[in-house]
Parts: structure tokens; C-alpha cells; sequence
């Protein structure tokens, strides 16, 4: 089928809109109409580093609404409102152990462009597009997914605000929730307040961390840490985000989440900590980014390691969201910016001039 897609022609390049050719779903596949999908800074960091041999089609944080199902799908039917998320094999060691966003196809099921089976879903004039993006390509009109990143969602809940809960929200609310587990009472530093960091905070105040110290060089963006539970605010520019997060806590704090792939706040993320604490690094950077400690600091028990997708289950944290998110006290909603498909490339000069914290795409 026609449909229509944002496209990037080639690597670093501004997205364009296009009409391209979407497959029919095979047995095991389910057709997606779009209603939102978020703009994550994974595709822009995929758009400029990843030298695709032919044009493509990012997008992976897709909200839409089942439009048609291959014969052996049994989970979703035309009409179910389904959030899609990353996709995983079922089969390898990490997958059988209940870990599939440590699937060891991660790269090849997400990243690689087509199916498995090495076919493409979309094309143009003839010509494979690399697609399949996180199992979804959702910078289109359409989308090709499969059951193990489709998840139900309730139809009582606007759909276009939920594509973002299969990566960034729960990639900052699954740390806390599903990585940390960080009980009651426990003292939590976030560094870095996009959608990731502010997802984090929210998830604290939610469990009940009882310090919940925010830490960013964006005054605007630590005015709404506020707003989204963080008892206390550290512009870095201006302190030493480790002495002060050692002088609110007393002691350091129990845990710090590191969401904005800055070496120097991961550094302070540790320098944080107590001596028993544990440091959770999300923020992407650029390959071959390094990033010095000192070795002493670990001897007593510290932690630090990184992570992916917050550690979640799509089809059990998603759920869980949006229950939170309708007793009000996950208000992620408040994170958006809408934008039409057209206007992809405006939506990603606001997310990098930090104008919009999530823009999303609205179809
Ligand atoms: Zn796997
Ligand atoms: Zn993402």
C-alpha cells in the first residue's frame, strides 16, 4: 500500500516527506495506523551517525490503532489502540530469562533495516528503503509491527500522547521502577531533565524517594523538575552538583541516574553518591566518548553501570504507566509539544534548541 513517510535520503540529512510502498502484513504481522509518535533522540543520533546504504525511515515511539492483522496474530484485532516498543527475539539466553531489551538480536531485530529474513517492508520507485526501524518505522503514515512490540492499551486514554511510553518514559520511569527498584524513603540525583531525566523524577516521587535532587543548566527545565516532584534543583553551572548532592543527603545519595551522555555529569553522578550507592548511566554519546573516575571511589561498595530501556517489560510497564499516568501522579502528557509529519525537521531543531522536551508527532 501507498502511504506516506518522513524519509531521511541520506546520513545527516533533513528529513523529507514522501510517498513510499508499505508490504501487506505477513501471517505474523500487524498493520499500524499512526496517531503519534514521539521524537526520540535516538533517531536523530541514528539519522546523522548511521551511513545507511539507501534512504530511510526512522520513528519508535509509534501510538496508533490496528488496521489489519496477519492470520496467526492472535493478541491484537483491527481497532485496538496499541503502543509499539522495541522489538526482541523470544528465543536467545537473555530473552528466555524475562531480559529482551538485552536480546542478543537487539541490533540486528532493531537497527538493521528489514526483517529478519533479511526483506525490506518499505520501498520507493522500486528500491528497498531501510525500515523496520525498532521493529516499527513510525515516522509514516503506517507501520509494519509485530505482536512482540505491539502492546494493547485502553481506548479511554488520548492514544496520540502514548507512543513515547515504548522508549524515553520508560526508559527514565523503568530505571527507577524495574532497574533500581529504589524503595520508599531512598534519596535519588537525576542528571539531565529531557524526557528521560524528567521521566526519572516523576517515577521517584511516584515510589517515594524522599529527596529527589534535579540537576541540568537549563533553569526552564529544572523549574519543571519542580513541578514533576524534585525537592531540590542544581543549576551545574553555577555549583558543584557533587558536593551539593553530598551536602542535601548528608551522606551522598543512595542513587544517581545519569540521562544526558555528558561525561562530566556522570563523573559528578558518582562523586555523588554514598559510599554504598549506585549510579545508572542512560544518556547516549558520541563513540569514543571517555570518561574518568577515581578508582578509590568504588572500593567501598559503589556502583555504577549502564542500561537499556529502563530495564522494562513493553508489555507490562506500558500498562503500568498509563495506570499511573490516570491517577494523576505520572503526568507525562505535560512533556509534549505536537507537530504534523510535515513539520518533522522543526520538531527536532525545538527538541535540540530545548523549546519542545518531547515533541510528538501528530497524524
Ligand atoms: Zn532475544
Ligand atoms: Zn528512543
Amino acid at each position: 500500500m501507498k502511504i506516506k513517510a518522513a524519509i531521511v535520503p541520506s546520513q545527516g540529512e533533513p528529513f523529507q516527506i514522501a510517498e513510499v510502498e508499505l508490504e501487506e502484513p505477513r501471517v505474523d504481522e500487524i498493520l499500524v495506523r499512526m496517531v503519534g509518535t514521539g521524537v526520540c533522540h535516538s533517531d536523530i543520533v541514528f539519522r546523522d551517525v548511521f551511513p545507511a546504504s539507501t534512504s530511510s525511515v526512522l520513528g519508535h515511539e509509534g501510538a496508533g490503532i490496528v488496521e489489519q492483522v496477519g492470520k496467526d496474530v492472535t493478541s491484537v484485532k483491527p481497532g485496538d489502540h496499541v503502543v509499539l516498543s522495541f522489538n526482541y527475539c523470544c528465543h536467545c539466553n537473555n530473552c528466555l530469562k524475562g531480559r529482551p531489551y538485552y536480546c542478543d538480536k537487539f541490533m540486528l531485530m532493531n537497527y538493521l533495516g528489514k526483517r529478519v529474513d533479511g526483506s525490506a517492508t518499505l520501498s520507493m520507485d522500486g528500491t528497498s528503503l531501510h525500515g523496520s526501524f525498532h521493529g516499527q518505522s513510525s515516522f509514516a503514515t503506517y507501520a509494519l509491527a509485530s505482536e512482540k512490540n505491539t502492546v494493547k492499551v485502553p481506548d479511554d486514554v488520548p492514544l496520540e500522547i502514548l507512543g513515547p511510553l515504548g522508549c524515553g518514559i520508560q526508559t527514565g520511569a523503568g530505571t527507577v521502577m524495574n532497574a533500581l527498584k529504589a524503595p520508599a524513603g531512598s534519596t535519588m540525583a537525576v542528571f539531565g531533565m529531557g524526557t528521560v531525566g524528567l521521566s526519572a523524577v516523576m517515577a521517584a516521587k511516584v515510589v517515594g524517594c524522599s529527596t529527589i535532587i534535579a540537576v541540568d543548566i537549563n533553569p526552564e527545565r529544572l523549574k519543571l523538575a519542580q513541578v514533576f516532584g524534585a525537592t531540590h534543583v542544581l543549576d551545574s553551572r553555577e555549583v558543584n552538583p557533587a558536593i551539593e548532592i553530598q551536602g542535601i543527603t548528608g551522606y551522598g545519595s543512595d542513587y544517581a541516574i545519569e540521562a544526558a551522555g555528558n561525561p562530566g555529569a556522570y563523573r559528578q553522578a558518582v562523586e555523588g553518591l554514598n559510599p554504598t550507592g549506585t549510579c545508572i548511566l542512560l544518556g547516549l554519546s558520541p563513540l569514543g566518548t571517555e570518561v574518568t573516575f577515581d578508582m578509590n571511589l568504588f572500593v567501598t561498595g559503589r556502583t555504577t553501570k549502564g542500561i537499556l530501556e529502563g530495564e522494562s517489560i513493553p508489555h507490562l510497564f506500558i500498562p503500568t504507566m498509563i495506570n499511573m499516568y490516570k491517577k494523576g501522579i505520572f503526568p507525562f502528557d505535560k512533556l509534549m509539544k505536537f507537530y504534523p509529519l510535515e513539520e518533522i525537521n522543526k520538531a527536532v531543531e525545538d527538541s535540540a534548541r530545548g523549546i519542545s522536551i518531547k515533541p510528538v508527532i501528530r497524524f
